[in-house]
């Protein structure tokens, strides 16, 4: 579904991203573990054309993206929830998810996109005329995927789900995205600095150091692999 082949990136002279290679199958879980700073957020970053590639090739659905910018990128099915949630503070709960919605013009299943979301999570429901800015951190969060699921996504970007909040949210968060996967058919990339977490809900994973992919294999595997064990597990 989706592969980026010997992707480098650069903040002005300073490379982020280091020939890295990375595939996704339709209906996986994928995860993208490493250190602060490793390069995992500008990895998502080149996908969805923000901050796009100096080199190297990434193709979605068969079709080359890289050259195309954030909003044709979201148009063909691809949206991330960034790091933060940057949810819009003072719009309400309603209206951050219209927004979610802005380059469709399919009102009926816009309609039914919103219905199950506010069965998947139904605080929001309860708050949909709150102001985005006045929801909790986990409301947050749960507010942010919506978001990014009412442009009806066939590959979801999570940058970090789990940053800043309580273990019994991340649980709930957790169970939702695995939920997301299974039940709206929808391909994930995780980024994750809680491997342990990430791992567990992944099918494969890749393991990113100083803006280099350095292994790569089942979410399984990862898990009992030494080297992971001891350096992202503090097993
Ligand atoms: P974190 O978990 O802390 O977000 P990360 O693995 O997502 O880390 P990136 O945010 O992708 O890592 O950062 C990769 C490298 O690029 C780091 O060296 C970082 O300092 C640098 N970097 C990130 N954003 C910028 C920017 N806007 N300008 C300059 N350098 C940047």
């Amino acid at each position: 579904m989706l592969d980026l082949v010997n992707i480098q990136t650069y903040y002005g002279n300073i490379q982020a991203l280091k020939n890295i290679s990375i595939h996704i199958d339709e209906g996986e879980i994928v995860t993208l573990i490493g250190a602060n700073g490793a390069g995992k957020t500008t990895t998502l970053m080149s996908i969805s054309g923000i901050v796009p590639p100096k080199s190297g090739t990434i193709t979605f659905l068969g079709e080359p993206i890289h050259d195309l910018n954030a909003e044709q990128i979201v148009a063909r099915g691809i949206s991330q929830v960034p790091e933060g949630r940057h949810i819009f503070p003072y719009l309400t709960v309603m209206e951050n998810l219209d927004m979610g919605a802005f380059l469709r013009t399919d009102k009926r299943n816009i309609r039914a996109d919103l219905e199950m979301i506010f069965e998947m999570f139904p605080i929001l429901s309860d708050r949909r005329h709150q102001e985005g800015g006045t929801l909790s951190g986990g409301e947050q969060q749960m507010l942010a995927i919506s978001r990014a699921l009412m442009a009806r996504p066939r590959l979801l970007l999570l940058d970090e789900p789990s940053l800043g909040l309580a273990p019994l949210i991340i649980k709930k968060i957790f169970i939702i995205i695995k939920e997301i996967n299974r039940t709206r058919n929808t391909t994930i990339f995780l980024v994750e600095q809680n491997a342990n977490l990430a791992l567990h809900v992944a099918d494969r994973g890749y393991v990113m150091e100083n803006g280099s992919i350095t292994m790569e294999d089942t979410a399984a595997a990862l898990l009992v692999n030494e080297d992971v064990k001891r350096s992202y597990l503090g097993i």
